[in-house]
């Protein structure tokens, strides 16, 4: 049995909302919760943890991420997801998606192949929950850092294989024939998300509201943008109930623009990403995304034409800055990398909230959201 106590948990309340609790103890059986109990009531041969008044929320998912740690999903190696799987949990993440880019599609087989593998396997650190295929059903015009000559149009034929690797496809919907294969997608479970993208108002709102997509790809990012007389696929974004990532790193989106879709959305509906690549977590220097060279300075990594190029921000540092640019409640914003993306997944009966039953995937964190420790599965995995 595994014990934190001392904590301000966040947990949901009998709406769902999450809230701070802070009486009680958390008690872990094996793999999984089991739920609050007094002080006096800690069973014997217990392992304690204090989280010194810390806050302790269950372990943020991350649905978009092409590497860290010098490793990227591309490299199509069991170790490359295994290097990512142990600096997510150092920076609070319990699940991800590895997530492809758009290159020949036989490397993106061999990277599926090797998730696959991985969700079996699930080597130490993060679980691999499946695959992110960013592309290559994509719009040249708004191709960003994606290469341009992989760009296929969407075939159900080549992701039927894949059935239970991809969780979601970043598509965009102008350039598919028609719906049919969104249609098999949703029929398969795989979530389909708009992005990298050239459509108008319309063709977006459509997409969300006939044909069922109810996720945006790291909004604001290669998509059309909003204009009072063409609102664009952000302005879509905005106006439906559909889910929407944003990479919150004040590099990929100003604090404005953060705040404007938190308050566009009525803080619901946001789903925290880092979409990072392999030079996170490694700092200044050269580095490699989908074959093309890339240059990291700070908070900044671009192509050599100066096209930004993924993110080198981590989940807990986009927690931090979601937090301060918003003002919003920190449950709220915790939703966000926990409850929001395990619902869009369906694993929200498994993951996603400190309630028993649940697996023990825990992080304790301070008020810099500096991460202190991440339980993952019941077992301390790191400690800060
Ligand atoms: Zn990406």
């Amino acid at each position: 049995m595994l014990a934190i106590q001392n904590g301000k948990f966040i947990v949901p309340n009998e709406a769902g909302d999450f809230i701070i609790r802070q009486e009680g103890v958390l008690l872990c059986e094996r793999e999984n919760i089991k739920g609050f109990v007094a002080e006096g009531e800690i069973p014997e041969n217990t392992e304690v943890i204090d989280a010194q008044g810390n806050y302790v929320a269950p372990g943020f998912l991350n649905v978009h991420i092409h590497g860290c740690a010098g490793a990227d999903t591309m490299d199509g190696t069991e170790e490359a997801l295994a290097r990512m799987a142990r600096l997510q949990a150092q920076t609070g993440v319990t699940g991800f998606l590895p997530t492809t880019m758009t290159c020949r599609w036989h490397e993106v087989e061999d990277a599926l192949a090797t998730v696959m593998e991985a969700m079996e396997s699930q080597p130490m650190g993060a679980r691999v929950l499946g695959a992110h295929m960013e592309g290559p059903f994509i719009s040249p015009a708004k191709k960003g850092a994606q290469a341009e000559e992989n760009i296929r149009q969407a075939d159900y034929k080549m992701v039927k294989p894949w059935e239970k690797v991809v969780k979601i496809i970043t598509l965009a919907p102008e350039e598919l024939p028609d719906y049919d294969f969104v249609d098999k997608c949703h029929a398969a479970g795989i979530t389909v998300s708009i992005g990298h993208t050239a459509a108008d108002y319309d063709t977006a709102v459509s997409a969300v509201k006939e044909h069922g997509i109810h996720h945006f790809t790291h909004v604001y990012n290669a998509m059309t943008g909003f204009s009072h007389r063409a609102p664009g696929v952000v302005g879509a974004a905005f106006d439906t109930d559909a889910n929407c990532e944003i990479i919150a790193d004040n590099v990929h989106s100003h604090p404005a623009a953060q705040r404007l879709l938190y308050h566009a959305k009525g803080g619901k509906n946001i789903v925290l990403i880092t979409d990072s690549l392999r030079a996170c977590g490694l700092g200044d220097g050269p580095s490699e995304l989908g074959g093309q060279e890339v240059f990291v300075k700070g908070e900044l990594a671009t192509l050599k034409d100066g096209t930004i190029a993924g993110s080198v921000a981590t989940m807990n540092r986009c927690v931090k800055i979601f937090w301060e640019n918003t003002g919003a409640e920190l449950p709220q914003i915790i939703e966000m990398v926990t409850k929001t993306p395990a619902q869009e997944l369906a694993l929200y009966e498994e993951v996603g909230s400190l309630e028993s039953g649940k697996r023990a995937d825990i992080v304790i964190f301070d008020e810099e959201v500096r991460v202190h420790k991440t339980v993952i599965g019941g077992k301390v995995y790191y400690h800060g």
